[in-house]
């Protein structure tokens, strides 16, 4: 009998974005280095990735040939592949990635003021269901590898000056905790990417374990900033848009906000997604204050972006303003978030539905 491989039976190399500083240090010690010389090459290595941007292993001069060639034969290092991308008429722009097994995410580039966001994908799908979510109707398809999500971030930091990152594309980043976890902590590197802790935004449905969970996995110079999508103002009301209000009522998910520990002058966001004539009351806006009230918060009153997908009205301008007003009165803070891109359809899973569409139209 042979004792040669099939070229299907090799096992896929493991893309260089999955490591992080740590993780990359321990691979070149294995390498028989010493451990000051490993952890000085990863530093080096995450240079040339992530500032110097190379999608070669031969580009990474200063590597001694082992490592290189060890790197070579055991990493991967090519690019996430673009397949859609489109701009809005506000300066919008959206990107969808096809990952190596064919299936496809996105991640928007949203520019406002002196910011440049980049919102990003942590899942195919969503588990969670939310009614208004279009995302949801795609159901999970599975949870983002580490290198899925921090390539989404390297591959649009080539052709923009990205600021900040926010966890609110598609997918629920708490259901993918460990994986999202590593990603950030890439992504915070200082000879990577370089984003400070403030930079970066995690929003969650309201996973109350793993809110208590990352109060205590991202703690220190990995303390990023926790949003959460309230979007309802009493229990009912909220389980019949997000069914994982059933799982974590509103109380149990504010005692997670009030355990989690602020920094000074951090604040938690809640986004409230305003559904017209369903929450858009003064009577939740008095509610919302007082969940909230205790918890150094800013509140972002998102008016409902329509879609094929989910039966609600966009609110009337009105309301907003109302509710807006309301809060403001009594000193709670809160903003009007309108969504980007309305017109190339950038709320969340929006594009990647689009494009499914076009390409089963195509077909
Ligand atoms: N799963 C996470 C992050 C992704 S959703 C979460 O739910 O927080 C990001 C934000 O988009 C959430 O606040 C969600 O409530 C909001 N959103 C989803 N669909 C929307 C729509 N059609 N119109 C306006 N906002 C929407
Ligand atoms: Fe998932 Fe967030 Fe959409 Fe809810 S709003 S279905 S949690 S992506």
């Amino acid at each position: 009998m042979g004792c040669e491989v099939s070229a299907a039976s090799v096992p896929p190399k493991r893309h260089l974005c999955d490591l992080r500083m740590g993780d990359l240090a321990l691979e070149l010690a294995g390498l028989g280095l010493a451990e000051k010389k490993a952890r000085y090459h990863a530093k080096q290595i995450f240079n040339w990735v992530y500032q110097r941007k190379v999608t070669d292993f031969e580009a990474m001069t200063d590597l001694s040939k082992l490592v290189r060639s060890h790197l070579k034969e055991n990493f991967d290092l090519t690019p996430l592949g673009k397949v859609f991308e489109q701009k809005s008429v506000d300066g919008t722009q959206k990107f969808l990635f096809q990952l190596s097994d064919g299936k496809t995410i996105e991640s928007v580039l949203i520019p406002a003021q002196d910011r440049l966001t980049i919102c990003i994908s942590s899942q195919v799908g969503c588990a969670m269901g939310c009614k208004f979510c279009n995302t949801a109707s795609q159901g999970l398809m599975r949870n983002l590898e580490v290198h899925e999500i921090t390539r989404q971030v390297l591959e649009l930091s080539r052709v923009a000056n990205i600021t900040n990152i926010v966890y609110m594309g598609m997918g629920e980043p708490l259901h993918n905790f460990e994986n999202v976890c590593r990603s950030v902590e890439i992504l915070l590197s200082q000879e990577g990417l370089n984003f400070s802790k403030r930079k970066i935004t995690i929003s969650t449905s309201g996973l109350v374990p793993q809110i208590r969970k990352m109060n205590e996995r991202l703690v220190g110079p990995n303390r990023v900033n926790l949003a959460i999508s309230l979007n309802g103002s009493y229990d009912s009301q909220r389980e019949s848009v997000m069914p994982i209000n059933r799982a974590f009522p509103i109380e149990e998910l504010m005692q997670a906000c009030r355990d989690f520990e602020l920094e000074p002058h951090r604040r938690i966001t809640f986004e409230y997604v305003m559904l017209g004539g369903l929450n858009d009351n003064l009577e939740d806006a008095e509610r919302v204050m007082k969940l909230v009230e205790g918890i150094p918060s800013k509140i972002n009153l998102i008016p409902y972006n329509p879609h094929p997908a989910s039966p609600y009205d966009r609110p009337k301008e009105e309301k907003v303003e109302a509710f807006h007003r309301y809060l403001l009165d009594r000193n709670v803070s809160a903003m009007i978030r309108h969504s980007r891109g309305r017109d190339i359809l950038a709320a969340c899973g929006q594009l990647k539905s689009k494009f499914d569409e076009v390409v089963s139209v195509a077909q």
